[in-house]
């Protein structure tokens, strides 16, 4: 047989367009972070490789303010780690409360439901966040082992205030499980003080890192349970009973890290020690402002309630008559800026704006603004 040409394409050296990306995420990484990924690569256990995965771990620990002995970051994207959480968390048989006021809720049904937990949707529009009396009731009707929900919604830019949740848990022995994916480095967390027992996150939003690692961390109750476990956790990637042996002092071979992006999240997480987490969270609470004040002036108006309003994700309310769609193309054919459209209840009827961690600057805010009501012009 011979060898066949058909797939031999000729193409060119890759040279990306300069995107400015203010959507849901990916966010621009960090040039730091860039450059650090682009370092030689050592060994998986190469002596400074575990001295790194030390400083990463530790790293991660101050920007979620816990002191959680397992914390690391899972081997692919945010959603990866959401899987992780849920499959060393949630037991067959379980009864799983999730909150669904968005996308990202909805997919945690649908993690819980593969892995054989009785789940229990509890609902709310999109754009709102759940109240303690709402999410009583809800436990009371369904007595769960589990209570999810998502802290910071990206589908909706609502953020879910967790004051009194741990409380209610505590009540109905039940462990409290957050997605943090768009507040991780962006928006104000505080783990411990929160009583807060599983939470995950990716390196492609608020940490200005590629998407390719998803940080997760397990507290001391999530690991008593899943050493009492009876059956083996149903997904051997995921299973952070082996995992743990390779980020702890055991350092076994589970899977071969991914260096590289080991490398670019050790910086993301330096930008994040070095900024200081309340100056961090300040950074973006101010561009948001200048966001939402410059978009009230050209008469746009936001979709969630500012009290809840997350500084990392802004949806703005499409005005009548305008095609989101053709907006967002132009923005990234003329401008090099990309913004999203709404999901499922928003389709249509909003854009989403990112502002995560290295592009939440007022120049990023000034240029979108400024594209944005000549696009609209039109
Ligand atoms: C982006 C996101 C995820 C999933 O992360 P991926 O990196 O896309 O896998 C999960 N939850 C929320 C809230 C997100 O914004």
């Amino acid at each position: 047989m011979p060898v066949s040409d058909k797939h031999r394409i000729q193409t060119r050296e890759l040279d990306t367009p300069p995107r400015l990306l203010l959507g849901p995420g990916p966010s621009n990484a960090h040039p730091r972070v860039l450059r650090a990924l682009s370092n030689r690569q050592v060994g998986h256990l190469d002596p400074a490789f575990i001295e790194l995965m030390n400083e990463v771990q530790t790293l991660l620990r101050y920007a979620w303010q816990t002191d959680n002995q397992v914390t690391i970051p899972v081997s692919g994207t945010g959603s990866a780690a959401m899987e992780a959480a849920v499959v060393n968390t949630v037991q067959p048989g379980d009864s799983v409360l999730v909150g669904c006021n968005g996308y990202f809720g909805e997919r945690m049904v649908d993690m819980a439901s593969r892995y054989g937990a009785n789940v229990t949707r509890m609902e709310a529009p999109w754009g709102t966040a759940f109240d303690l009396e709402t999410i009583r009731a809800n436990m009371e009707a369904c007595r769960p082992q589990v209570l999810g929900l998502v802290h910071a919604e990206t589908s909706t830019g609502a953020r879910q205030p967790l004051d009194g949740v741990r409380e209610l848990c505590d009540e109905f022995d039940c462990l409290l499980l957050i997605d943090t994916v768009t507040s991780l480095g962006g928006v104000e967390l505080l783990l411990d003080e929160w009583g807060v027992d599983a939470a995950y996150s990716g390196t492609q939003k608020c940490l200005s890192c590629p998407p390719g690692l998803g940080p997760l961390t397990l507290g001391s109750r999530v690991i008593e349970r899943l050493n009492q476990r009876t059956t083996k956790v149903p997904n051997w990637y995921l299973d952070m009973s082996l995992v743990g042996k390779y980020w702890g002092s055991e350092r076994t071979y589970h899977h071969t890290a991914p260096i590289n992006m080991n490398y670019a999240l050790r910086e993301a997480l330096r930008l994040i020690a070095e900024e200081g987490l309340e100056a961090r969270w300040e950074r973006h609470r101010r561009n948001a402002q200048l966001l939402w004040d410059g978009l009230a002036e050209m008469g746009l108006s936001c979709h969630v309630d500012a009290s809840i309003r997350l500084p990392s994700l802004t949806t703005v309310r499409v005005p009548d008559g305008v095609d989101p769609g053709a907006v967002s193309r132009t923005l990234l054919s003329e401008y090099n800026i990309e913004i999203a459209g709404g999901l499922g209840e928003l389709a249509g009827k909003v854009w989403r704006v990112g502002l995560m961690g290295f592009n939440s600057r007022p120049e990023n805010v000034t240029l979108l603004l400024a594209a944005l009501k000549d696009v609209l012009n039109r």
